[in-house]
């Protein structure tokens, strides 16, 4: 039976259409949420086979594709619902995923609907100033601003890019008007308001009174007064704000939209120039697919979103009697989330039930020969008996040891029993009519650990720190039993660096249901890690960054791979830290020239200690199994 262990991943509620499981139990990929799919196992085993080593980041540019069509075709159809008098546009906002492959694939993938790109720093800036653009798609200039950075945004004007200036303190808008005028140029700004309303979830605080950014009404009026006194009203082009990301509740949209298309209407009636409405980002993405209003996922659809906002500000525009302005989206997560997929591999498993003891050994201690004789008297009946004594028993192993009247060796004895104990009353628990409640102790101290080949701090930070969840699933073996409890453990030595919060019926579970490891390959995919993932990472113990991989299908349904980035090396992220290569060697020879004077290595060996050093620098940060 294929897809017999489909439903303890819940792929269907959180896959949006774009993965499935096909007839040899292997995780696919459908870029158009269409028939066309590719088989994600055979990518990995392709890609493996070629060297590219995992953990492996691939990205499908055929799912970008889609989720920019999709976003937009929601606007379009909320546009002609409500008879809206004006269009939609999408501007990136590039700390999302600001991977110059991930923002050529955007802006290619975004072309034809002229989407623009929002930066928030003057790196970010920089980074695609150059970049070749549709002379109508926006460049807007986001964050803290200093006289370089408006100078930049004001050149770039002179390069064919229509940017807009976003102000976002009051101090932006005096050396914008001084540096326009000295470089005689005009510019185009926009007001970033601070909104009393703020949304939901986790990154609640980013709007409300007390947001980091934005102008304060009071100082939208200042603003708009020091224009008028300067004669520069026609520069002011459009108003944005920006609530927060991953924004749970629909109902914190609303509120927010309410307020904004006040403020948008009121000065717009002064302000004929105002024609961009710019909504910011914060449409969030189901994770856990639970459509609830819990901090990874949603109580709205990506239509709702779009209705919402146009009918809001459509509405209130009909009835001051202006015309609709264009409305700007900045969703980054939403964009970028689906497309990348992390490909781990499980390197080892430790299981508490992998333990035999020997049944035989004389019980020369009472403990031993306690658990001896409840081995025996375990039946159905008496299981929750003998649990509960075995975890008072459990206590006095320790107590004895510690005492010094149970030795090491007895003490390893019983602790195999102990185990082996608890896993047969496991099996009896589970054959008894109504589950024990003790069950889930029982079930937390089975738990297994699945080592893996990546770290959490470089390729899941938000796991760890926020406590994100994100989809885990086996990419392959789904049409078999998969009976195991596990959590993941990544490489790094920090206890912090695992994964132990999944995707569960309602809310979230301690435990992923895992396949035996039977010494692998076994890859584990993590899904929707397109949005902040990359860039958030860092180098806990120095494991560098992944390697990278485009992946589309082409014509006949088979793999396309493209743009290989390899992972950082060791010298690479050694680099990061100070650690010069040629000065490593340089001690590495003089280390050699001791050893090699005292007698403790032959220069044959010194060669061999060298090349091996100097291989390890170029190798790959991860394990290479
Ligand atoms: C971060 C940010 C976004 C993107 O937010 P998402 O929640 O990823 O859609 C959009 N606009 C601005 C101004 C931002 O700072």
């Amino acid at each position: 039976m294929p897809n017999q262990n489909r439903d303890p991943y819940f792929i269907d509620r959180w896959s949006r259409g774009y993965f499935g499981v096909n007839a040899e139990g292997h995780i696919t990929v459908k870029p158009n949420r269409d028939e066309k799919e590719g088989d994600l196992y055979s990518l990995t085993k392709s890609l493996v086979e070629q060297g590219i080593e995992p953990p492996i980041l691939v990205r499908f540019d055929g799912i970008l594709h889609d989720r920019i069509e999709y976003l937009h075709g929601a606007f379009r159809s909320a546009i002609e619902e409500f008879g809206y008098r004006n269009g939609h546009r999408m501007a990136y906002p590039i700390k999302v995923n600001p991977q110059r492959h991930v923002v050529e694939a955007v802006r290619q993938a975004g072309k034809k609907y002229k989407m623009g790109l929002e930066v928030g720093s003057k790196p970010e800036l920089i980074a695609i100033l150059t970049l070749e653009s549709e002379p109508e798609a926006l460049l807007l200039c986001n964050g803290y601003k200093d006289a370089e950075y408006i100078s930049l945004a004001l050149m770039a004007g002179k390069l064919g890019k229509r940017t807009l200036i976003i102000i976002e303190q009051s101090y932006e808008l005096k050396l914008v008007i001084d540096i326009a005028e000295s470089l005689g140029v005009e510019a185009e700004i926009g007001f970033r308001m601070k909104l009393s309303n703020k949304g939901t979830g986790r990154w609640e605080s980013s709007g409300g009174e007390h947001a980091k950014f934005g102008l304060f009404s009071y100082e939208i009026v200042d603003c708009m007064e020091l224009l008028e006194s300067k004669g520069k009203s026609e520069w002011l082009k459009l108003l944005h704000f920006h609530i927060g990301s991953q924004l749970t509740t629909i109902e914190s949209i609303k509120n927010a939209m309410n307020e904004a298309a006040r403020m948008y209407t009121e000065i717009a009636v002064n302000y004929p120039s105002l024609s961009f409405f710019d909504v910011g980002g914060g449409l969030a993405v189901d994770y856990d697919g639970s459509r609830s209003n819990t901090d990874s996922s949603m109580n709205y659809s990506v239509e709702e979103y779009a209705r919402n906002i146009v009918g809001i500000i459509g509405e209130a525009c009909l009835d001051a009697e202006i015309p609709d302005p264009i409305i700007i989206t900045e969703s980054g997560r939403a964009i970028v989330s689906h497309h990348c997929v992390l490909l781990i591999e499980v390197i080892d498993v430790t299981s508490p039930t992998n333990v035999t003891p020997d049944y035989d050994c004389p019980a020369d201690h009472p403990i031993i020969e306690e658990l001896l004789t409840m081995h025996e008297e375990l039946c159905q009946e008496y299981c929750r008996e003998i649990f509960h004594d075995a975890l008072e028993l459990k206590e006095r192993i320790l107590e004895e040891f510690v005492r010094g009247t149970l030795k090491l060796k007895e003490r390893s004895h019983a602790e195999k029993l102990y185990r082996s104990l608890l896993t047969k009353i496991h099996t009896l628990f589970n054959e008894l009519p109504e589950i024990p409640e003790e069950m889930e102790d029982l079930d937390r101290f089975l738990m297994e650990i699945y080592f893996c080949n990546f770290s959490v701090f470089q390729s899941l930070p938000d796991s760890w720190a926020i406590g994100q969840l994100f989809p885990v699933i086996p990419i392959h073996r789904l049409n078999e039993p998969a009976e195991h409890r596990g959590i993941l453990a990544d490489l790094s030595c920090d206890s912090d660096g695992k994964i132990n919060n999944f995707i569960g019926k309602k809310g979230s579970k301690d435990f992923l249901l895992l396949h035996p490891y039977n010494n692998g390959p076994y890859y584990l995919g993590v899904f929707l890690m397109g949005a902040y993932q990359e860039i958030l990472g860092g180098l806990h113990n120095l494991f560098g960054d992944t390697n990278v991989i485009h992946a589309k299908l082409d014509a006949n349904g088979n793999w396309e791979e493209s743009k290989l980035v390899e992972g950082d090396t060791v010298e690479e992220v050694l680099h990061y830290v100070q650690y010069n290569n040629e000065k490593l060697l340089e001690q590495l020879h003089s280390l050699i020239e001791q050893s090699i004077k005292s007698g403790r290595i032959t220069a044959q060996e010194s060669a061999a200690i060298k090349k091996k050093f100097k291989q390890a620098l170029e190798s790959y940060t991860y394990l290479v199994i």
